[in-house]
Formats: C-alpha cells, structure tokens, sequence
C-alpha cells in the first residue's frame, strides 16, 4: 500500500555487436517510503543498472518502473529529466562533480532547476556545506579537495533539494575506512532526519549491516531478501 517504488519483471539486456548481456534477468521489487534498502552483489552482479533504472537514467529493455504511481519506463527524456530534478538525489561511487565549479556552485546547481531563487539557493547550500562539516571548503573547487571531502560535496548535492529519495551506486567505494563510516553516517543520518527513502549499492557487507533490507543481487536476479535489526538512537542508549 505504502510502496514508493515498484518494480515489476524489470530486465535489461545490453547488445555488444552480437553477444548479448543479460545485466538484469526479471526483478520484482517494493521499496516502501521512508526506507533503507542496500542492493549487495559481487562486480558485474547488476546493481548499478538496477540502480541506474530506479532513478530513471537508465531505460529497461522490458518491465515496469513505477515511482509514486509514476511509470518511468513510459517517460520521454525531456519527462525524466523532470521527474529526477523533482524527486530524486543521486550520489556517485566517483563523486562527478562538475570541475570547474566551486563547492557551492556544484550543490546549488540543482536548484536552479526547480526555481529557487539565487540568494535562497546560496544560502541553502552554504547550509548543506555546513552541515556536512565543509563550512571552510565552500569556494573550493573538487581539484582542491580530498576524496572524503569531494564525496561530502556530494552528498550536500543529493540532499540539499530534500527529494524523496535518494540513490548511492558504492558512495564510499573510494573512500578509507574511517572516511567511509564518516560517510555512511552522514547519508544515513540526514535520510532518517528528512523522512527520505534510501537506497544504496554495495558489495560491501558492513555497510549493508546500516540498512532496514538487504537484497543480494546475483547474476541479474534476486538472490534473497534479508531484513536487518536496527538498533534506533533511543534504544542505543539503554
Ligand atoms: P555491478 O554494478 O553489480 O558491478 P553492472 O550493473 O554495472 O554491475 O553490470 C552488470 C553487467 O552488465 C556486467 O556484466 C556489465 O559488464 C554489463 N554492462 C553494464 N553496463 C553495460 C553497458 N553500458 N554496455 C554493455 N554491458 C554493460
Ligand atoms: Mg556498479
């Protein structure tokens, strides 16, 4: 009843001259609203075309993309580029931010889409900067900063417009590891505080371990769903 994304006998097949690659065989899934789902798989599994065709980059070959009662799959360019700017935030393995841009630039260009206005727009990104912890980093441009730091750019992108959801295709797949756990509390805290539905790729098996739901991905099927016990900040401190 409460599903925000429906997934029905979703498949991509792509053409390599005559090979054909079967990167997604039939995917049925739900994601309810407000909840942290992890897509977990071995490389070349098919999370990120998973991933990709949620959040409308991606077209399937066959199946059915339902968003919000929103079909996707039926959706021209020019919609999609719509649907996306309005509803979703998405947060790369590589960071792609833009590099002739500063960091307020980069997380205030998505506003500019939905008209904000340029005085709201700078404050609210100078506010998402600040609360990624890059108050002191708002000129810099990616060259000038760290991984972490670029990754934490980012992530100010995806959130600061508050979509409903918010994709990550291996958000710390380039980061160390206590930058990683910097990362994945960032992301998850500021889901949990917006009331966003969350999903992120992995192969990792301790990040999967933030999520309410694990779906194992295997050679473009579903191998199983696991839930998780989430340990909320209230019961943390019993
Ligand atoms: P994962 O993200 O789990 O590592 P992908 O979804 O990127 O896996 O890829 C799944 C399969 O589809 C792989 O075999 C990959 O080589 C293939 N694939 C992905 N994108 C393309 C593409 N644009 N063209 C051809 N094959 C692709
Ligand atoms: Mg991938």
């Amino acid at each position: 009843m409460d599903d925000l994304i429906v997934l029905k006998n979703l498949r991509k097949v792509y053409k390599m001259g005559d090979e054909k690659i079967i990167a997604l065989n039939s995917i049925d899934l739900n994601i309810k609203r407000n909840e942290f789902v992890c897509l977990l798989g071995t490389s070349g599994s098919g999370k990120s075309t998973l991933l990709n065709m949620m959040a409308g980059l991606e077209k399937p070959t066959k199946g059915e993309i339902i968003i919000n009662g929103h079909h996707l799959e039926k959706m021209n360019e020019t919609q999609l580029t719509k649907f996306r700017q309005l509803n979703i935030g998405f947060v790369f393995q590589s960071y792609n931010l833009i590099p002739t841009l500063s960091a307020m630039e980069n997380v205030s260009l998505g506003l500019t889409f939905k008209g904000v206005p340029k005085a709201k727009r700078d404050k609210m990104a100078k506010e998402m900067l600040e609360n990624v912890g890059l108050g002191n980093r708002l000129h810099h441009k990616p060259s000038e900063m760290s991984g972490g730091q670029q990754q934490r750019v980012s992530i100010a992108r995806a959130f600061v417009g508050k979509p409903k959801i918010v994709f990550a295709d291996e958000p710390t797949g380039n980061l160390d590891t206590k930058t990683t756990f910097e990362v994945m509390d960032l992301i998850t805290g500021m889901a949990r505080e917006n009331n966003q539905t969350l999903i992120i790729v992995t192969h990792d098996n301790e990040i999967s371990s933030y999520a309410h739901r694990v779906v194992y991905i295997r050679d473009g099927n579903i191998e199983k769903i696991t839930h998780n016990q989430i340990i909320t900040e209230g019961e943390k401190t019993k």
